[in-house]
């Protein structure tokens, strides 16, 4: 069989039939189908995957067989490892024909050996860095097991304002140019979001030529182009920048003294109007237009400098430009951000953020209000683009449209093919929704204290396992310190050691409870009972002290063509809250209690709409006669497994579930929609059933409404 007579049928069933781990699910075929028809008719995909699916499979089994240029692009680097380490090598031993899958990071992250070895002329290194130098064959910092100090890595990393390219002495072994001659080779290419965007935005000049697309975490694409487009200046930038140009092209003193002064004398300024730790700045700051006069000048003496009367030893004249066109980039970035705070421009959003009170770092950052512009124009437009296809376990809202919100954030306009694939997991009997019946509104006081009982009894009846996730710091630290105590349970909460310990902590202990917050919501995944409880205080809705957000919310108000709450907060805590109830259930295997303490989950309209997109749980109102989680789940709870796998289980994965077994149909109210209401207003009409009485071991299944909606709805859909 070769690439052209396989089908991707053929390749599932290589897979089942060759990998011992993999377990066939109808799910992934249909993805995989979707997203063959996406590539084949050249257009652009769009796809919630449950977790469970084996998406990247699904992604790459098409990519693979089309013998196209594929680039696939992740946001974490735990799923690019996925991808790279084991996902791509069972698909090179079970197929019978080549091809080639390259990993390619941002050039920062490879050693520069030219640079390395100037560096070891003027200072010494670390012997352990040097003896990895000598050894690595990547010179991927990420290899190395400790953590240089960032200036000796800044100084000897690969930086291209700072390269020869073709007339280095090190070009044939150089890391990075090896990197990119890989990926110039690879049928797949494995990038991350940031290169992915930064390609984009310089035609192309980073990445080989592709013909077709997977973006996965496709979720994370807009808030990292909002810091990819970004451009921001900081009095220790300046500082540093101007003390280069001074020693590294010996730009005029006087020059270098008069941008140091003023730059001095602006940030404190600067500092002291807006006392705050982070503040948005919305007028005109004085001092800006002439700020970026003085930079200017520097940077026109640095475009105008030949550097004629350097002598041309060892490449000293060529460096000197090199050096001189590095700063010059930088002075760009700053004029830019200059620019805006001197004439505020309503597309970008600009604010000031102190390192600490001392006012060492004080920070402006202009950033684009709205980056799908840049997104359609940079990515789905880019030239050469045939095909692209977009997938995440959470990019629908709910509504007419479930996609309409990541389209919108995305500039995708026109055809798209689109489809919610349901996970294989059966959440109606692997998981219990509880929504306590009679806690306050969490804006108000008494709320803490009450939501801390209530946890404290949720977590009695899942014996500890369990997750505790915080839409803020504060809640996090206040909850945690008055329940830690007392709980009989080990608790840890986020910021006490580093996440990855944490999370090996929360594997190893039995019983364990995590409080967290943001960076638990995702990215974690803990099989097995060891996580057996998931508790979330709030709705997750976008802080308004988010500058970006603040913005947009504000632009919407004003154009009047979209709600700012059910078109932006709405859909962004949607799939927010998506991510958080996304922890509790990763394989067929486990079962578990999620629990949201918000009282607008049944008290408001859009709580209903938000319990729409979840997966189809069944709803408890009250934890009356339930001691244990036997007396929800049975008499026994499976073994557990583990492992490492970032968002979603992958096929590779260990799981002796029966292959045949598929997701159930829906139940009651399967696909309902709450409408186009007006969502801010107390509901009672939605189509959400709860139950009828308090939950029992006697009234068994009675005593709970199973509620799914259908998430399987495939259609194609075309924007205005
Ligand atoms: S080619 Fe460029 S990045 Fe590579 S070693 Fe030489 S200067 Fe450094």
């Amino acid at each position: 069989m070769s690439r052209s007579t396989l089908t991707t049928e053929d390749v599932l069933a290589l897979l089942n039939e060759r990998l011992s781990s993999y377990e066939h699910r109808p799910q992934q075929i249909e993805l995989a189908h979707a997203i063959e028809r996406t590539f084949n008719t050249q257009q652009t995909g769009l796809f919630e995957a449950g977790t469970g699916i084996g998406k990247s499979f699904a992604a790459l089994i098409p990519a693979i067989l089309s013998g196209k240029k594929v680039v696939v692009s992740t946001n974490t680097i735990a799923l690019q490892e996925q991808y790279i380490n084991k996902d791509i090598p069972a698909l090179k031993e079970i197929l019978p024909f080549h091809f080639d899958a390259a990993l390619m990071k941002g050039r920062g992250n490879y050693l520069g050996l030219r640079r390395f070895e100037d560096h070891l002329l003027e200072q010494s290194i670390d012997e352990e860095f040097v003896d990895w130098v000598h050894d690595t064959e990547t010179g991927d910092m990420s290899e190395l097991d400790f953590v240089p100090p960032l200036d000796v890595w800044l100084e000897v990393n690969s930086d291209s304002d700072d390269c020869f390219r073709n007339r280095c002495p090190k070009f044939a072994e150089c890391f990075y140019f090896e990197a990119r001659r890989r990926a110039e080779k690879a049928d797949i290419l494995v990038v991350n979001h940031a290169l992915l965007l930064a390609d984009a935005a310089s035609y192309g000049n980073i990445l080989p030529q592709y013909d077709m697309l997977i973006v996965d975490e496709a979720h994370h694409l807009p808030d990292v182009a909002t810091d990819v487009f970004s451009n921001g200046i900081s009095n220790r930038g300046v500082r540093i920048t101007a003390s280069k140009a001074l020693k590294k092209v010996q730009a005029p003193l006087g020059l270098i003294r008069d941008l140091e002064l003023e730059s001095t004398e602006f940030f404190h300024r600067l500092a002291y109007a807006f006392p705050a730790m982070k503040t948005r700045i919305r007028e005109p700051i004085d001092g800006a237009h002439e700020f970026a006069l003085t930079l200017k000048q520097l940077k026109k003496w640095l475009e105008d400098e030949t550097f004629e009367g350097v002598l041309d030893v060892g490449q000293e004249r060529e460096r000197a430009r090199l050096k001189a066109k590095a700063i010059i980039s930088t002075l760009g970035g700053y004029i830019n951000c200059l620019e805006v705070m001197a004439k505020p421009d309503p597309n970008w959003v600009l604010w000031i953020e102190k390192g600490d009170n001392s006012f060492s770092k004080v920070e402006v950052v202009a950033a684009p209000l709205d980056v799908s512009g840049y997104i359609h124009d940079y990515v789905l437009d880019k030239t050469g683009l045939s095909s692209s296809v977009w997938m995440s376990a959470t990019l629908a809202t709910g509504g007419e449209d479930p996609f309409a919100y990541f389209k919108r954030s995305c500039g995708m306009q026109g055809h798209v093919i689109q489809s919610r694939v349901s996970s294989p997991f059966d959440f109606e009997k692997q998981a219990l929704l509880y929504l306590p019946r009679n806690l306050p509104e969490p804006n108000t006081k008494e709320f803490l204290m009450k939501a801390c009982d209530e946890i404290e009894r949720i977590l009695e009846l899942s014996d500890g396992r369990a997750f505790v996730l915080f839409t803020s710091r504060s809640s996090l630290v206040q909850s945690f310190e008055y329940l830690a105590p007392q709980l009989p349970f080990p608790a840890k909460r986020q910021g006490e050691m580093p996440r990855k310990k944490l999370v090996e902590w929360f594997r190893e202990t039995p019983k364990a409870v995590l409080f967290g917050t943001s960076t638990f919501w995702e990215g974690v995944s803990v099989e097995g009972e060891q996580l057996s409880c998931v508790i979330i205080d709030r709705i997750p809705f976008q802080s308004p002290d988010d500058p970006v957000y603040e913005a947009k919310c504000e632009a919407m108000k004003q154009e009047g063509e979209w709600s700012w709450f059910n078109d932006l907060a709405l859909p962004h805590a949607t799939m927010r809250l998506k991510q958080g109830v996304g922890r509790l259930i990763r394989t067929k295997k486990d079962v578990g209690i999620v629990s949201i303490l918000d009282a607008r989950m049944t008290g408001k309209q859009y709580g209903r709409r938000i319990l729409e997109c979840l997966p189809g749980m069944r709803i408890v109102r009250s934890l009356n006669g339930m001691n244990t989680l036997e007396d929800v789940f049975g008499p026994r709870i499976p073994e557990k497994q583990t492992s490492d796998t970032p968002n979603e289980v992958s096929a590779g994965e260990p799981n002796s579930q029966s292959p045949k077994k598929s997701g159930k149909k829906s139940g009651k109210n399967a696909g309902k929609k709450s409408g186009k209401t007006s969502s801010e207003e107390p509901g009672s009409g939605s189509g959400v059933k709860e139950d009828a009485g308090d939950y029992s071991l006697s009234s068994s299944e009675s005593g709970i409404t199973s509620w799914r909606i259908n998430t399987n709805e495939i259609g194609e859909w075309s924007t205005k």
